[in-house]
């Protein structure tokens, strides 16, 4: 049998982080990855890389990106992102649900996981193009998130497994994990499917890291509820909440917002699962500059109400429970500016039109009469006295609306008119597995499960409802970091000759 100090089951960002932290506690690690070498990654290989975290100003982000100019720093007001905020953020858009101990280490690591993961090698930069507008010539950035890694998160993947496997650790690929092997009161290594063969391999610990549920139908109908099965997957399609199973069958306790998840407005004709050639292309975010309708021709959320970094990633829910499940976005000229990048892919669900009567006709599945009379009353609704600016919450909003927008009203009436249809696009499963703040999994008595540990998208507890955008990287580097330096230490104290036998009860990395 081959026979490790630590196993940690994914290769997604979570997963890398806790390989490279137990090595460096002077472990001797394997990863698995049930993904073929092509596909590998999971989700935060599909994700454009932008991370949040707590930053003082530009000295900070000047640690953890050597190569921002002088030109860059001249051209750009930064703001900070101070620790309090990230905290309001969290508690105001997970509705004071976050769990306080995963939510303290989340916010107090995420600026030292960041200078770590730079130490290390992996390369940021600003995120000029989607979190900073430029005005009287300077970029400014808003809604805390600003950085983004070098080559999004394919460049990410690439980064830290190129450092991991520098640093000696092995990465097998078509390696799924199945089983835990546990005697009762200690895991002791995984049970795995490699190329067909089952195999067993012996760790003194083992790291869960391998995602949340979201690409199976059968259990995101379950959890999420009715209609989920026929939410489009964003990302992995190796998401199927294997490591969630394998922890439960041992008795691990559940934790978190189970029939809560992740889900935004994505192109309604995109693939069952992410396309790593279009990455994050097909989700549709700028919709606070417009509005959406539904198939009655009726705008259903405020799509103003808050920055998209605090809404998009419960929109996707709004979305499916429309009928037929889908919305078209609706932007005149007078914005079609201000649009992200991702609505300008070739594989884009759109349609133009001169006039409001001739985009009325074009947008397939929509009462068009509806439609038009509620253009009107938008239009007539708009507070047009109060100054448009995309840079904060403007206050331009609606009156007298069933439902009003807060910010960012603009009147629709300058063609020409463009629209694009979405439908729900499921990024990931809040529900998940209960942890300590060393990461080890919990039982249902809600004692640690000596030699098991777990990372990422499949603890839960941190996020319900909501989320602000950005922190899936942060969550999966900080716990992935505490994880696999926990995991490493253990074992490492427990090999013979090593600091001591015990497994569990290690400090937390700092
Ligand atoms: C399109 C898209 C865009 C996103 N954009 C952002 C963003 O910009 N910023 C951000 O912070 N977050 C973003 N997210 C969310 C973010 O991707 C995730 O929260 C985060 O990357 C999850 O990391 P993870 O390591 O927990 O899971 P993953 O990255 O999904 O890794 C899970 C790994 O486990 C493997 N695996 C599964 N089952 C097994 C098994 N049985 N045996 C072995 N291996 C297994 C998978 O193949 C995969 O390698 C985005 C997500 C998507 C889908």
């Amino acid at each position: 049998m081959d026979q490790f100090d630590v196993v940690v089951v994914g290769a997604g960002n979570a997963a890398l982080c806790a390989a490279i932290a137990a090595e460096e506690r002077g472990a001797r690690v394997l990863v698995l990855e049930r993904a073929p070498e092509s596909e590998s990654g999971g989700n935060s290989r599909f994700t454009a890389g932008a991370i949040r975290f707590a930053y003082r100003g530009v000295d900070d982000l000047r640690d953890i990106m050597p190569d921002l100019t002088e030109g860059e720093i001249a051209q750009t007001d930064f703001q900070s992102y101070t620790e309090d905020q990230f905290f309001d953020d969290m508690f105001r858009v997970t509705r004071y649900r976050s769990d306080p101990v995963l939510c303290e280490l989340l916010v107090r690591r995420s600026f030292s996981t960041m200078k770590w993961l730079s130490g290390k090698g992996v390369r940021f930069q600003p995120i000029y193009g989607r979190q900073a507008f430029k005005i009287d010539g300077k970029f400014k950035f808003w809604g805390g998130l600003t950085v983004e890694a070098w080559g999004g998160g394919p460049g990410l993947v690439e980064s830290e497994t190129q450092i991991a496997r520098k640093r000696g650790v092995e990465i097998r690929y078509n390696a799924r994990a199945i089983g835990l092997l546990y005697d009762g009161s200690k895991v002791s290594g995984v049970r795995i499917k490699e190329r067909g063969q089952v195999k067993e391999i012996s760790s003194r610990c083992v790291v869960l890291a391998a995602g949340g549920f979201q690409a199976d139908p059968s259990m995101r109908a379950q959890y999420l509820g009715r209609e989920w099965e026929l939410a489009r997957v964003r990302g992995s399609r190796f998401s199927t909440g294997d490591g969630i199973r394998m922890a439960k069958a041992i008795g691990a306790a559940s934790f978190g917002n189970w029939s809560g998840c992740h889900a935004v407005g994505w192109d309604f004709n995109a693939p069952e699962f992410g396309d790593l050639d279009v990455g994050d292309g097909f989700q549709k975010h700028s919709y606070p500059f417009g509005i959406m309708v539904n198939a009655l021709g009726r705008r259903f959320v405020d799509e103003g109400a808050d920055f998209r970094n605090y809404t998009y990633a419960k929109y996707g829910r709004v979305i499916l429970e429309q009928p037929g499940n889908f919305a078209w976005q609706i932007f005149d000229s007078k914005v079609t500016h201000l649009l992200r990048d991702e609505y300008r892919i070739k594989q884009v669900t759109k349609v133009t039109a001169g006039t409001l009567e001739e985009l009325a006709s074009k947008l397939e599945g929509v009462d068009s009469k509806a439609f038009l009379q509620e253009i009107a009353s938008y239009n007539a609704a708009v507070q047009r006295d109060v100054p448009f600016n995309p840079n904060i919450k403007d206050g331009r909003g609606t009156t007298s609306l069933n439902v009003n927008k807060t910010n960012w009203a603009n009147t629709i009436d300058e063609g020409p008119y463009c629209a694009f249809q979405v439908g729900c696009g499921v990024t990931f499963t809040f529900g998940g597995l209960r942890i300590n703040g060393d990461a080890q999994v919990l039982d249902e008595d809600l004692e640690p499960i000596q030699g098991l540990y777990a990372a990422g998208e499949l603890v839960g507890g941190l996020f319900y409802f909501n989320y602000p955008g950005g922190t899936g990287l942060m969550a999966g580097a900080v716990f992935g970091r505490i994880a696999g330096g926990s995991a490493g230490e253990a074992a490492v104290q427990a090999t013979p000759g090593g600091m001591g036998q015990a497994v569990g009860g290690v400090t937390a990395v700092a």
